[in-house]
């Protein structure tokens, strides 16, 4: 098994497109969801926590409603928020995301990230300086920080680097943002307005 491909299943949706039945959520999922204030948000985060319950019953061959997603940060212990999983399913990953209008999630059989945004110019400080002087290049400087924002959160939630480091994590090739990295293969998404990325590590044991 260690050896097979990976098996993935990665969608990107409009919030729109997802029946967010609230009553699919867990108790700390639901205290998460109440203490949003935006409609927006609140919409976004139970569309992208379903949208993950449906990738992982497509890959485990079960019903959305069978499958329990529990979060533990791994800095302060909290279960309303952290790297998500699968209860009792250890040996699939999970990682979702969500930005207002569009949500992103991810199942697989090795560790894995995934992350959307809309597209807007962030901080060259997260930035290598490389990566730096490719953006200021560009024609389109927001577009093209966010392909490799997206790259780099995909690629921590995979277990890669850390995004207090993100100026370390450089995702540029010589032809433009990478699409394997470190071990990981890197798949773009974009839609007007929004940028996207699933990382998918090779190994299952080490994570690289
Ligand atoms: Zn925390």
């Amino acid at each position: 098994m260690d050896d097979a491909a990976p098996v993935v299943v990665a969608r990107f949706a409009d919030v729109s497109e997802i029946d967010a039945d609230p009553g699919l959520l867990t108790t700390a999922e639901l205290a998460r969801h109440g203490r949003l204030v935006a409609a927006a948000d609140k919409q976004a985060y139970a569309a992208a926590h379903i949208l993950v319950r449906e990738c992982s019953a497509e890959l485990l061959g079960a019903r959305r409603e069978d499958v329990v997603i529990r979060q533990r940060c791994g800095r302060c212990g909290a279960v309303e928020h952290g790297a998500p999983a699968v209860a009792d399913f250890p040996g699939i990953w999970v990682s979702l995301s969500h930005a207002r209008g569009q949500v992103a999630a991810v199942a697989a059989t090795r560790r894995c990230g995934i992350d959307v945004e809309r597209v807007s110019r962030g901080p060259d400080r997260a930035l290598s300086s490389r990566e730096a002087a490719w953006v200021a290049g560009q024609q389109d400087a927001a577009y093209a920080f966010t392909r490799l924002w997206v790259r780099k959160e995909a690629l921590v939630k995979a277990g890669h680097g850390s995004m207090a480091a993100a100026q370390r994590l450089d995702v540029l090739a010589e032809n433009g943002p990478a699409d394997q990295l470190g071990g990981a293969r890197i798949t773009p998404w974009e839609a007007p307005g929004f940028v996207g990325a699933v990382a998918i590590c090779a190994d299952r044991r080490t994570g690289n």
